[in-house]
């Protein structure tokens, strides 16, 4: 018998059609009115029933690719892997996604390939809601929601789990992590975003199976890892990859500091001022986040070529670029945010003195100054350089913004 859902009536929930963003009831009235069917899905539904704003809107529907595309001027298919729509608007993007089909018996299907081991290379299979629910990640994303009667459809027991502040992988965890291994880390981002508990079986499977990360695109780690640690939530997200010692396949480099207590506290505290920023709505760069993971194994590297004789200057520059080469291969930095790291880097030397007249204002209106400054500030926070020179600057600083 095919599994029934538990099916919440408006009055037994508290999501409403009035939280959800104009776009998002747009596109679902859209789709209905054209005689499909379409649900609210994911990461909005999830986030309105925990009383939270959610990030963005997730639909899914019976509507193919091509004719979510006829529907709406302003779309685009995207991703080869697993094909979707971008429904865009001016202050947001919906994205719109087929129903998935379930795992079928057939070998081949050129619309759903997986590697020997499992990976999943592709998944353009389209189904029913049915089989929709079974191909999601976790119990907390797979809650359907009908903005037609307002029920909520849970085929996979997900209420329960947000009831109870768990993240269960739906399925079998060691075939859904084989699958698609940023599954590992998106497990890590809601446990820690959502301050949930990971499911015992997710959390046993997820422990035996870190290395599955090293297969991932780079390009999907770099989206992957500014997730991570720009939620507000990174000294969780960052305790949760230690614990589970995924640190590793993020930031390759600096496996040999893990135990460095001086360096995991730099971390954390770097992690809590970049919460701190987010949480007061400041922006924040992913080129600093690289600067700070990437410092000390920059700073050994230095050590090394200076101890065979290479010029200091030299050896920063060469060392700065083989770091990166190196951590680009883990996650694929673009190249403003890799030469924005360097320009954090470098501009530390100018903090070394008290400077006045000319030397001062060039430095100050370097246009990396401000994120190299707060570098510099972590820095003597966690007692590598001195604070009375930090506090100099501080007040340079202050001085100038003042002035303008
Ligand atoms: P948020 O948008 O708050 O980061 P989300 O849960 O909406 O969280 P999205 O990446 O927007 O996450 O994905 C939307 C939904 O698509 C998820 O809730 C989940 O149901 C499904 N999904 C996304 N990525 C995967 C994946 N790698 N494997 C299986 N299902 C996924
Ligand atoms: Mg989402």
């Amino acid at each position: 018998l095919p599994p029934r859902p538990l099916i919440t009536p408006p009055t037994a929930h508290i999501l409403s059609r009035s939280a959800i963003s104009a776009n998002a009831l747009k596109v679902l009235n859209r789709l209905i009115q054209q005689g499909f069917s379409a649900y609210l899905v994911g990461g909005g539904v999830r986030d309105l029933l925990l009383n939270r704003t959610p990030k963005d809107f997730d639909v899914a529907t019976d509507a193919r690719p091509e004719q979510i595309k006829k529907l709406f001027r302003n779309c685009l298919i995207i991703g080869r892997r697993f094909r979707l729509v971008h429904v865009r608007f001016s202050s947001e993007i919906i994205e719109v996604t087929t129903f998935r089909a379930a795992n079928c018996k057939k070998k081949f299907d050129p619309r759903r390939q997986v590697t020997r081991d499992g990976m999943l290379l592709r998944d353009n299979l389209y189904g029913t809601l049915e089989e929709d629910v079974w191909r999601r990640d976790f119990t907390v994303n797979a809650l359907y929601y009908n903005i037609q009667d307002e029920t909520l459809v849970d085929y996979c027991g997900g209420l329960m789990d947000i009831a109870h502040k768990c993240i269960r992988i739906i399925g079998n965890p060691k075939q859904r992590y084989r699958e698609d291994p940023v599954r590992l880390l998106r497990a890590i981002r809601f446990a820690a975003k959502l301050d949930f508990q990971l499911e015992p079986v997710t959390e046993k499977a997820l422990e035996q199976q870190a290395s599955l990360l090293a297969q991932v695109a780079n390009t999907r780690l770099y989206e992957e890892v500014l997730k991570l640690f720009h939620s507000g939530k990174s000294v969780k997200a960052f305790h949760l990859l230690k614990k589970y010692q995924l640190l590793a396949y993020l930031f390759p480099s600096i496996t040999p500091f893990l135990k460095d207590v001086a360096y995991l506290n730099w971390l954390e505290m770097a992690c809590s001022n970049t919460d701190a920023r987010i949480n007061n709505q400041k922006t924040v760069t992913p080129a600093f986040l690289f600067a700070v993971f990437l410092w000390q194994p920059l700073q050994r590297n230095i050590q090394a070529k200076v101890a065979q004789a290479i010029p200091h200057r030299t050896a920063c520059l060469e060392a700065a670029r083989q770091v990166l080469a190196h951590q680009q291969r883990c996650t694929a930095l673009p190249r403003y945010c890799s030469h924005f790291v360097q320009d954090i880097w470098r501009l530390q030397a100018k903090f070394s003195q008290q400077y006045t007249g000319r030397r001062v204002q060039s430095i100050l209106h370097h246009p990396r100054f401000r994120a190299a400054y707060d570098f510099f500030i972590l820095r003597a926070q966690c007692g590598q350089v001195s604070l009375e020179l930090a506090n100099w600057w501080t007040q340079l600083v202050a001085h100038e913004s003042e002035n303008k």
